[in-house]
């Protein structure tokens, strides 16, 4: 990791602002960090709406922004929701927005001083969240410029600019029947591997793509959570599609995770850290570890199937079940019988360190959702992925994963117990097992280069802090 440079950017300050999601907010705090550690300042704006936690974070100034999300809608917590209604709130009555960017541009001390040689203020720059068009609009009313973080790949970002032409050549809403069509345009996609929610309008999430290309085409810079060793042709349809918009900046500057130090500081849980003295006992390359990120739920018919695919296997598992993973029900109960069945071999908790427990040398394969988060978290440790796509992006990670990188395959179909045992059980002892966990290794090795200090990461970090010292 590059070290901080003494001097004038040591007086500079990066603002960001995260979605108040989990798998939004990692990666964000991660690129703060980053910036962090290479000599800038970092304010962070944060909603009350999952609310951040500052003392977590003693490096960092933080500054709250009013949401104006509506108590049902925070309390139904469903993503598309949420993002719609606070950009509604922001756009209606941007006061509040405009109060909280102008006082976290000017910061204190030093850089106050700094501030009162520029006009512009202490802050460079802010970073934002695709999902906060709102914002971006305040930003550029008061002249702040700003760059976008996206958290999905290169090939979702993608898919988002391609949406309006996904819809005019019939490709979306999705059919039963064009599930397994392929989209030329996004090779290697099918139908069912863009973007989209089974369970949320279709409508909504259009407006809420749609939102996000224009932040992106109003931004300075696009920074994307991605790796050239995972998607070098992506990236590069990526700088044709969005040259004209003459963005200075598009950037794959990840794993970020891998850029800033692991921490527990931006969990909106609280991670359960007796699993990896659990772990230490278990011999190498033996567990699996399942868990379907923060946002995936679950019929209880299929919460059952789960249960006793995993006792079924007679693999050492470690599951993560957190409140909610069950749709309908606040507290999960296990199934009757399942701890007998599994006791000694199988642990379940609510919440994992997951960056830790995926680089712990006991966990030898990974059943996922394919959250974009999880999935280069799998990669980022060479740990092979059972994926079970939910919604979203998942089901093109899930293509990746199986079909471009080989390092897993997706399970598909219903969820029932005697195919997820021959899933684990696929990933855990078979031959085609063992390739995968070979090309999982040779793959982090890949992206582990791109980190170095003259990898394409690194370089990508030192363009994104240039420019912000250019600013
Ligand atoms: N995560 C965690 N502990 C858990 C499960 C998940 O810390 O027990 C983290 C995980 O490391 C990842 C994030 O939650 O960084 C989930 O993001 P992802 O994009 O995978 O999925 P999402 O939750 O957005 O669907």
């Amino acid at each position: 990791m590059a070290g901080g440079v003494p001097g004038r950017e040591a007086r500079r300050r990066a603002l960001v602002f995260p979605l108040p999601f989990q798998g939004h907010i990692d990666p964000m705090m991660h690129l703060a960090g980053a910036l962090h550690a290479r000599g800038l300042a970092v304010t962070v704006l944060h909603t009350r709406f999952n609310a951040l936690r500052p003392a977590r974070h003693p490096e960092f100034r933080f500054v709250e922004v009013p949401d104006g999300v509506p108590a049902d809608v925070a309390a139904a917590g469903r993503i598309i929701d949420v993002i719609l209604a606070m950009n509604a709130a922001m756009e209606a009555s941007p006061a509040g927005v405009r109060a909280a960017l102008a006082s976290a541009m000017l910061a204190g001390g030093e850089e106050e001083q700094e501030a009162e040689r520029r006009p512009r203020g202490a802050a460079a720059c802010l970073f934002i969240d695709g999902n906060l068009l709102a914002v971006q609009r305040v930003a550029a009313a008061l002249g702040l410029p700003t760059l976008v973080l996206r958290t999905g790949s290169a090939a979702c970002l993608r898919c988002f600019l391609a949406y309006p032409m996904l819809h005019e050549k019939g490709f979306l809403p999705p059919q039963e029947s064009n599930l397994y069509t392929p989209v030329p345009e996004l090779p290697p996609l099918r139908v069912k591997d863009l973007f989209f929610s089974p369970v949320s309008n279709h409508e909504k999430v259009r407006e809420v793509l749609a939102r996000i290309t224009e932040s992106v085409r109003n931004s300075s810079g696009v920074v994307i959570n991605t790796s050239e060793a995972l998607e070098a042709a992506e990236m590069e349809q990526l700088r044709g599609e969005l040259a004209g918009d003459g963005l200075p900046l598009l950037l794959a500057a990840g794993p970020l995770h891998k850029l800033s130090s692991r921490s527990a500081g931006s969990s909106l849980l609280d991670q359960d850290r007796s699993c990896i003295a659990w772990l230490d006992t278990r011999p190498p390359g033996s567990v699996l570890y399942a868990s379907f990120g923060s946002l995936a739920a679950m019929d209880p018919g299929e919460f059952l199937e789960v249960a006793w695919g995993l006792a079924d296997s007679g693999h050492p598992f470690l599951w993560v079940v957190r409140p909610k993973l069950v749709r309908g029900c606040d507290s999960v109960q296990l199934p009757d019988g399942f701890e007998d069945a599994v006791k000694g071999r199988g642990m379940v908790i609510r919440w994992a360190p997951q960056q830790e427990v995926l680089a712990h040398r006991a966990v030898g394969g990974f059943w996922t959702h394919g959250g974009w988060n999880s999935t280069l978290e799998g990669v980022g440790e060479g740990v092979p992925m059972i994926c079970r796509p939910d919604a979203v992006d998942q089901m093109m990670n899930a293509r990746y994963v199986q079909d471009v990188w080989g390092v897993g395959f997706e399970l598909e179909g219903e969820l029932e117990r005697g195919r997820i045992r021959d899933a684990v059980r696929r990933l855990m002892e078979g031959e085609e097992g063992a390739e995968m966990r070979e090309r999982a290794k040779v793959l982090r090795r890949k992206v582990a280069d791109c980190l170095e200090s003259s990898g394409s990461s690194q370089i990508a970090m030192d363009k994104l802090v240039s420019y912000i010292l250019s600013l």
